[in-house]
C-alpha cells in the first residue's frame, strides 16, 4: 500500500536526477574551460606586471651608472624613485622577488613566470649542455620534445600547453647519453632547470684504462 507522502517522494527522484546530471554536466563542460580561462588571464597579466617590473629594473640601472648587480626590492621601484605610482600586485595574492637587474623577476605562483616553458641543462660543475633532448609529458596529450641549444636552453612549449588545466599534472624529463636522465614536475615552476649527473662508466673514453 502506498501512502500519498511515498508517492509525493517517488515523484520528486526524477526532478532530483535531472539537476543532478545538469550539475554535473556544468561541472565537465563549464567549470574546466572557466578555470582555465582564469588561469590564463591571471598568467598573462602578472606577466605584464613582471615585464613591467623588469623594465623598471633596467631603467633604475641606467639612471645609477649602468650598475646590474645591485639587487632591488620592489620599494626601490614605487616610492620615492617613482618607477612605480603604485606597488604592481600579482592577481592572485603571489609575491614578486627580484634578483640582479639582469634576471628577470619572479612571482611565487610557479606558473607565472616570463620563462614559462623555458628549459635549461647544465652539468654539475655549472657548464651549460647542449642536445639535451627534454620532453613534457601531459596527461592525455601527444609527447612534446626539443632539444637545448648550446647554451643549454631551448623553449619547450607556451603557456597553453594544452587546452585544459592539465598541464599543472604534467612532468618534464631530459636526457642526454652518458648523463642519468630526470624528471620534474610542471608545477614546480619556469624555468625548468636540470642539474644532470655524469653517469660513472667504465667504457667512457676518460675512464678507459690501459
Ligand atoms: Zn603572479
Amino acid at each position: 500500500m502506498t501512502t500519498k507522502s511515498q508517492r509525493r517522494v517517488w515523484a520528486v527522484w526524477p526532478m532530483a536526477i535531472t539537476i543532478a546530471g545538469a550539475a554535473v554536466l556544468c561541472w565537465v563542460f563549464l567549470v574546466p574551460p572557466g578555470i582555465y580561462r582564469w588561469a590564463k588571464s591571471a598568467y598573462e597579466s602578472c606577466n605584464n606586471k613582471l615585464r613591467q617590473v623588469h623594465g623598471a629594473q633596467l631603467m633604475w640601472s641606467s639612471d645609477h651608472g649602468g650598475d646590474t648587480n645591485a639587487i632591488l626590492t620592489l620599494e626601490d621601484l614605487v616610492a620615492p624613485s617613482g618607477y612605480f605610482k603604485e606597488r604592481p600586485v600579482c592577481p592572485e595574492g603571489g609575491t614578486y622577488v627580484l634578483g640582479r637587474v639582469l634576471d628577470y623577476p619572479r612571482c611565487s605562483i610557479p606558473m607565472h613566470s616570463l620563462e614559462f616553458g623555458h628549459v635549461k641543462a647544465h652539468d654539475e660543475d655549472g657548464w651549460p649542455l647542449g642536445g639535451v633532448s627534454v620532453t613534457l609529458a601531459l596527461p592525455g596529450k601527444p609527447l612534446r620534445t626539443a632539444t637545448t641549444d648550446q647554451q643549454g636552453k631551448v623553449l619547450l612549449t607556451g603557456f597553453p600547453a594544452s587546452e585544459g588545466t592539465e598541464w599543472a599534472n604534467g612532468k618534464v624529463s631530459a636526457s642526454l647519453a652518458g648523463f642519468a636522465s630526470e624528471t620534474r614536475d610542471v608545477k614546480d615552476g619556469w624555468p625548468m632547470s636540470f642539474r644532470l649527473k655524469r653517469e660513472p662508466s667504465s667504457s667512457s673514453p676518460g675512464q678507459a684504462q690501459n
